[in-house]
């Protein structure tokens, strides 16, 4: 029960972290509390933004560490310190070209896809996130068995990566739509007549940092919860974790690494530091996230930052679960309305944009209003154009807005002049009010054949409907303070020895903002393999 490196939690950050660690020479295990591997990762879309890296360079993308600089100072603002900015940017492009040596993971860019603020110096328009190509899972052997289930599972026989989503839910708009429907068949056909099991986004990233671990020889022991740090001359020099029932000492020579994500799932900690209305039923995070490495830490001293910040995104509350509204969202024919039946959001803006201004002006929940043209163009979570909605997914369906304004319990008049004033907004092709469609973000999960703006449609054609729209989020951000070297700090700036954190456990380096897709893996990564790097070389 000894090694020269013990990680918690085997997700993007933790398995990065021991990944680097064995590969520099160390041993390392890592310990996960879930009966599965992969947490939050292998549910996500694996949308990872790391500038400048090799797999954007070699795409012809025009990207510079003074680019991403300019961007990344500008997204976050001064209160993520330029030594961990420029520590992300520096190491990131390494991390990736680490993995691409050392796991099959292979990535392509997400052209066309924007940083969320592309109109700022150095953004970009066309994109620097990228994502793994799809991954055979036979080579996971028995450990296939051990991933973690995706958030969003990809219908049996298709391969279907995050770029697709799209055009996929333009579907029936534009010939892109159906081009792409018949191209994530062909995908799996192709890869499935060489023998493979192929798998993607979320489930493509963990299994694929999972392979790494396995040709490495690092073992990852499942239903092992982190209980305590272990102290020693006032370093940290192992954990105390639950192991096959028993309590036990699991020793590190030189350090532990704390990649066990947010709290998302841990209702007295959400309360204690996170704006009401809040809870545990709203997030999409890993169920087993329930910030016991940032408690641990905690008890020895670290500060925490950022705890009451989340990677926010509206959702739509639905039977099976919430549903994290995305095109949904920004497909033109939709409004979001307060209590008052007034809009007060540009609702294409960044998800974590959004949510921060429903909790500012307490407008929760707030409601999507739809109209039946909406229904028949695009496609909603997984429900094709032209089908009803299932009735138990929307707050209520009428034949007239103010109809529904009642049965929401707005004011009528109120949601009608709104209706009126977007309409009118719409048809000229310009939002006056709250800008949507300005920047070329908003213009990404849109409809390029709506005229005048693809961002903009009026609703007009009954029936309409009301969804309720509440803050849920991606898991949370705030969590233990890190140098640049991914060490845990003290409040008063100094190191605790032995102790480094990486991922949703600690403070992130996108401060309270989010810079483009992928702004929480492609940190977690990064500061997972800066952790590793340390550890090997200090
Ligand atoms: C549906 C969905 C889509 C997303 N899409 C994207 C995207 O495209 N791009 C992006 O950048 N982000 C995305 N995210 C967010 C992203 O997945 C997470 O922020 C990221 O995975 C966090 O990585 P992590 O390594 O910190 O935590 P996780 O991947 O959650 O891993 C933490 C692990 O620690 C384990 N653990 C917890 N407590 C203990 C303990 N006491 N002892 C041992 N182990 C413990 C957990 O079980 C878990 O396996 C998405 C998230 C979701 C849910």
């Amino acid at each position: 029960m000894e090694f020269d490196a013990v990680i918690v939690g085997a997700g993007a950050a933790g398995m990065t972290a021991a990944l680097t660690a064995a590969r520099n020479g160390l041993s390392a295990v890592v310990i996960e509390k879930a009966p599965v591997y992969g947490g939050s990762t292998a549910r996500s879309g694996a949308g990872i933004w790391i500038p400048n890296n090799e797999v954007l360079l070699a795409a012809g993308v025009p990207d510079t560490f003074s680019k991403a600089d300019t961007y990344l100072a500008a997204v976050v603002g001064p209160e993520v310190s330029t030594a961990r900015r420029h520590a992300f940017l520096v190491n990131g492009p390494k991390a990736i070209s680490f993995l691409l040596r050392w796991t099959p993971l292979r990535f392509s860019w997400m052209e066309g896809y924007p940083d969320y603020y592309p109109e700022l110096a150095g953004g970009m328009p066309n994109g620097r996130s990228i994502e793994p190509r799809a991954l055979d899972a036979n080579i996971l052997g028995a450990e296939k068995a051990n991933l973690n289930p995706s958030y969003v599972p990809t219908p049996a026989g298709t391969v279907v990566y995050d770029v697709d989503y799209k055009w996929l839910s333009l579907i029936a708009r534009h010939p892109r739509g159906l081009a792409t429907a018949t191209e994530i068949v062909l995908r799996y056909l192709s890869l499935s007549a060489q023998g493979q099991d192929p798998i993607s986004m979320g489930q493509a990233l963990a299994g694929g940092l999972r392979a790494g671990l396995l040709a490495a020889g690092v073992p990852v022991w499942l239903n092992t919860p982190l209980l305590d740090l272990h102290m020693e001359n006032g370093r940290v020099a192992g954990v105390v974790a639950s192991r096959d029932g028993q309590e036990v000492l699991i020793r590190a020579r030189r350090g532990v690494v704390v990649g066990s994500g947010g709290f998302e799932h841990n209702e007295r900690m959400r309360k204690q530091w996170q704006a009401a209305p809040i809870g545990t039923e709203w997030t999409v995070g890993a169920s087993t996230n329930t910030g016991d490495g940032i408690e641990a830490g905690r008890r020895q001293g670290a500060a925490l930052g950022l705890m009451d910040d989340s990677w926010w995104g509206p959702m739509i509350p639905l039977p099976d679960g919430p549903w994290f509204c995305l095109s949904e969202r920004t497909l033109p024919g939709t409004i979001f309305v307060n209590q008052a039946g007034k809009r007060f959001v540009n609702e294409a803006a960044p998800y974590s944009d959004v949510v921060h201004v429903m909790y500012e002006k307490q407008h929760i929940p707030c409601w999507m209003i739809v109209d039946q043209d909406y229904r028949n163009r695009y496609l909603f979570k997984d429900l094709a154009p032209l089908l009803p909605f299932p009735a138990d997914w929307y707050q209520a369906k009428d034949w007239t807005i103010s109809g529904l304004a009642s049965k929401i319990g707005v004011p009528s008049a109120a949601l009608r002049s709104t209706v009126d004033r977007f309409n009118a907004q719409a048809r000229a092709g310009r939002d006056g009010d709250y800008h949507r469609g300005d920047s070329s973000y908003d213009a990404y999960f849109a409809d390029p054949t709506n005229i005048p703006s693809p961002c903009l449609a009026p609703i007009w054609l009954p029936p309409f409907y009301a969804f309720k729209i509440v803050p849920g989020d991606l898991g949370t951000k705030g969590g233990m303070v890190t140098d640049a070297r991914a060490r845990v700090l003290r409040p008063d700036g100094t190191v605790i020895p032995g102790l480094y954190a990486a991922g949703n456990a600690s403070a992130a380096v996108m401060g309270h903002s989010y810079a483009g897709a992928g702004s929480t893996l492609g940190p977690a990564m990064t500061f997972g393999y800066t952790a590793g790097m340390d550890l090997a070389t200090t």
